[in-house]
C-alpha cells in the first residue's frame, strides 16, 4: 500500500499553502486534487482577491493577514510570480447603512484593528472621499477608512506558485484524482482515492466547498455552500479606475441590503472593473451549482450598482460564479476533526479567507507536525458551531 507522512486533500488557496509549507520543512507530503489547480470550480479563482491588514471580521485575523503579506513577497522573490499589488483599500460605511459586510460593526472593528496593530490608515469624511475618489458616488454622511497598504492578490498565480514551490521542495502532487473517503485508524489514516489507497500519519482536509461531503452530515451541516457571482462591467473612462487612481473597496451601502466590493481596472479599459456582492439566502453544492450567469442576474446587478459609480456602462464584459463555504458566524474552522486528531479540518472561507491563506498554510504545517501553532487557534474550533 502507498504511504506518505502527510496528505493534503485539496489544492486551492489553503491546500497549496499547506503543501508548500510542509514540503519546505523537509516533510514527506502527498498533495491531491480532483481537478488540475488552479481551476474555476471551487473558491480560489476570478483574477483578484482583496487583501487588507486591519481586519474588521474579528481582531485575531490581522496577524494572519500581516504575516501573509510577508510570505507573498517571499514567494514572489522565489518564483518571480506577480502575486500582490498594493493599491490602497477603501472601506465605506455610515450610520445610515442598510448593508452589512460579514459581521456587525465591520467598519468600527476595522478602525479598532488598525489602531491595535499599528496599521497605517486615514479616516475620511464625505467631502474628502468625494475629492480624493470621485469615481465613488458616496451619499451624505458616508465615511471612509483608507488603508494605504491594502490591495489585491492574484489567486490563480498564488495557487500555482505555491504548488510550484511545494514540488521544488519535494512534494508529490497528484491532480485529477478524487478522494472518495478517509478512514481514521489508531495509528494512521487510510485515504481512499479514485486511483489508490494511501496510508498517512496526518490528513489535512482543504476541500473548500466539497468539505461537507467528506466529513459527513453531522459536521457537514455546519457549513452552507453559497453561490456567488463576480461581474466585470465596462466604464466610459478607465482613467479614474486605473490601479494608480482607484483602490480596492468594500462598501456598506445606504439603501440596498447588500454590501458591494470591487477592484480597479487591472486590464485597462477593455477589461472593465470587477464588482461583486454577496448572497446568503440560497444554498447549493459544488456538484449541482448553476455555473452560468443569466441575463437577469446581470441586469439586477447593474441596477444595484449603477447609482454608485461614475461612468459605469451597462456592458457586462463577463460574469463568473464562485462558491463560499459559510459558517454561522462567518468565522473560519481550523482544527482537528472531532473524531480523530490525525485529521485536520481547514475551512477558512465565509468569503474572506484568501488574504490569510499563506499564513494559514504555515499554521496547518504547525498543527500537522505537532509544532506549537504561532497563534491561538481556539476561535477557529468546530465545536463553537455545534
Ligand atoms: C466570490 C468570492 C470572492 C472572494 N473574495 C475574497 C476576497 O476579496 N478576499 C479574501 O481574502 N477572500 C475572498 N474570498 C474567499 C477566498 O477566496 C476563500 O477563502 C479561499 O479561496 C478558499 O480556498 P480553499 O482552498 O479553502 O477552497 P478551494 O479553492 O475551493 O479549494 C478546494 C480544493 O479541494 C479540491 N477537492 C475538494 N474535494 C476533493 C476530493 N474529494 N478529492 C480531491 N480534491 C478535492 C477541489 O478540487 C479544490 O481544488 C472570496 C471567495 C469567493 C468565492
Amino acid at each position: 500500500m502507498a504511504a506518505s507522512e502527510f496528505i493534503v486533500l485539496g489544492l486551492g488557496a489553503m491546500g497549496s499553502a499547506a503543501a508548500f509549507q510542509l514540503a519546505r520543512r523537509g516533510r514527506e507530503v502527498l498533495a491531491i486534487d480532483q481537478f488540475s489547480p488552479p481551476h474555476t470550480f471551487g473558491s480560489s479563482h476570478g483574477e483578484t482577491r482583496i487583501t487588507r491588514c486591519a481586519i474588521g471580521e474579528a481582531p485575531y485575523y490581522s496577524p494572519l493577514a500581516l504575516r501573509s503579506h510577508e510570505i507573498w513577497r517571499d514567494i514572489e522573490a522565489e518564483t518571480g510570480a506577480n502575486l500582490l499589488t498594493i493599491t490602497g483599500g477603501l472601506i465605506l460605511s455610515s450610520p445610515a447603512r442598510t448593508a452589512r459586510l460579514h459581521v456587525d460593526d465591520f467598519f468600527a472593528n476595522t478602525v479598532a484593528a488598525a489602531r491595535r496593530y499599528g496599521i497605517a490608515h486615514e479616516l475620511l469624511d464625505t467631502g474628502q472621499i468625494r475629492r480624493q475618489f470621485p469615481q465613488f458616488r458616496v451619499r451624505d454622511g458616508e465615511q471612509g477608512y483608507f488603508e494605504p497598504g491594502a490591495g489585491f492578490l492574484r489567486p490563480e498565480p498564488c495557487v500555482a506558485a505555491q504548488l510550484q514551490l511545494a514540488k521544488r521542495f519535494g512534494a508529490e502532487i497528484r491532480t485529477n484524482e478524487r478522494v472518495h473517503r478517509f478512514e481514521p485508524l489508531a495509528d494512521s489514516v487510510l485515504v481512499h482515492t479514485s486511483h489508490d489507497t494511501i496510508r498517512t500519519q496526518r490528513l489535512i482536509l482543504c476541500a473548500g466547498p466539497w468539505l461537507p461531503q467528506l466529513i459527513g452530515p453531522r459536521y457537514g451541516a455546519l457549513f452552507r455552500i453559497l453561490r456567488q457571482v463576480l461581474f466585470w462591467f465596462g466604464v466610459r473612462d478607465a482613467g479614474p479606475y486605473r490601479p494608480e487612481n482607484c483602490p480596492v473597496y468594500i462598501w456598506e451601502l445606504q439603501g440596498p441590503d447588500r454590501a458591494i466590493y470591487g477592484f480597479p481596472a487591472i486590464d485597462g479599459p477593455a477589461g472593465g472593473i470587477k464588482i461583486a456582492t454577496q448572497q446568503y439566502e440560497t444554498t447549493t453544492t459544488p456538484d449541482s451549482v448553476e455555473r452560468e450567469v443569466s441575463p437577469s442576474e446581470i441586469s439586477a446587478m447593474h441596477r444595484l450598482i449603477a447609482p454608485f459609480f461614475a461612468g459605469l456602462t451597462d456592458h457586462c464584459i463577463k460574469a463568473v460564479t464562485c462558491l463560499y463555504t459559510q459558517t454561522s458566524d462567518s468565522g473560519f474552522v481550523i482544527c482537528p476533526h472531532p473524531d480523530s486528531d490525525r485529521v485536520i479540518i481547514a475551512s477558512p472561507c465565509s468569503g474572506h479567507g484568501f488574504k490569510h491563506s499563506a499564513a494559514i498554510g504555515e499554521l496547518l504545517a504547525d498543527v500537522a507536525t505537532g509544532a506549537a501553532p504561532r497563534m491561538d487557534l481556539s476561535p477557529f474550533s468546530l465545536s463553537r458551531l455545534l
